[in-house]
């Protein structure tokens, strides 16, 4: 990975119209490894705000609408100030063009609650360049399932427990990833406590069975994913049923594939799970993975 670029932005209000110079006035390139944020910033003392990574491929960034949509969800979740989504969309297109086009990329947006006591946001941007090169596309992940601690019904039970949203607030989900590395896997299944699949640490499950596309359903407490919906667009021309439903842990074993989607991975098929070997279907896997990087929005 080659060094971040940061842009900070003057966030905007929602209702806000395009000031005079243009959006592009708003979004400020910060000089290469200079600090760009407060101490004190609610983000980094609380994880209080939301953020979205967004794949670029060939200096186009993909499925934008899907994630503006989930950045405006985020943050009514979090009661945040709505979001100026055609500042965001100029200020994404700024970080995404800066990026080399011949590798993959991705930007990622943050909007936080921002500086502690000055109840103004923050929003910032930070583009980075992949290797261009992701064998587990290829070779697969082997991965364990851990039980995420609460029932499949937390969105009606415990909504202030934010499930849906994507906040900052990922050590949880980091540390799952450091689990699943302690038991001799690549990645992890989030189970509920009631034994339902719900997501990986940072990704979507999807799994095959025959002629349909299986994911779980999203008001499990789990993110809807971007890349997921452009699975489903793309395997209903191919002729595929989908599916969104409760899907039970035991499913897993009972399925002609598996697979971890999201936006800069892409489709990452799963070998094995919980030690026992999963069937890969090799030519889904290409076919998937070729039909998101031919997308170009
Ligand atoms: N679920 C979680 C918890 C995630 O963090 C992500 C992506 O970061 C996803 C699912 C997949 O979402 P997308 O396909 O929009 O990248």
């Amino acid at each position: 990975m080659t060094q971040p670029i940061v842009f900070m932005l003057d966030v905007a209000p929602a209702d806000a119209p395009e000031p005079e110079g243009g959006w592009a006035a708003t979004v400020h390139r910060v000089p290469d490894g200079q600090p760009s944020l407060m101490a004190t910033e609610l983000s980094a003392t609380r994880g209080d705000g939301v953020f979205e990574t967004l794949g670029v491929i060939d200096g186009f960034a993909q499925a934008v609408d899907g994630h503006f949509w989930r950045l405006a969800n985020s943050a009514q979740l979090l009661e945040l100030p709505a979001p100026n989504l055609e500042q965001w969309r100029a200020a994404m297109q700024i970080a995404a063009a800066a990026l080399p086009t011949d590798r993959q990329g991705g930007v990622k947006l943050v909007l936080s609650r921002g500086v502690e006591g000055s109840g103004v946001p923050t929003g910032w941007l930070i583009a980075t360049t992949t290797s261009g090169d992701f064998p587990s596309r290829r070779d697969g992940w082997k991965v364990v399932t851990l039980d995420r601690g609460y029932r499949h019904d937390l969105s009606e039970k415990a909504p202030w427990l934010l499930p849906g949203a994507k906040t900052l607030s990922y050590a949880v989900n980091m540390a799952a990833l450091r689990e699943a590395a302690r038991r001799g896997a690549d990645n992890a299944i989030f189970i509920s406590s009631d034994d339902y699949v719900m997501e990986a640490p940072q990704s979507t499950v999807l799994l095959r069975r025959g002629n349909t596309l299986i994911t779980p359903k999203t008001d499990i407490g789990i993110l809807p994913g971007t890349t997921q919906l452009s699975v489903f667009a793309v395997a209903g021309e191919w002729g595929f049923a989908t599916e969104d439903r409760l899907v039970a842990a035991s499913d897993l074993f009972d399925s002609d594939g598996v697979w971890l989607l999201s936006s800069v991975m892409l489709a990452t098929p799963i070998t094995e799970i919980d030690g026992r070997a999963i069937a890969v279907d090799r030519d889904l896997t290409d076919r998937l993975n070729d039909a998101l990087l031919a997308r170009r929005e």
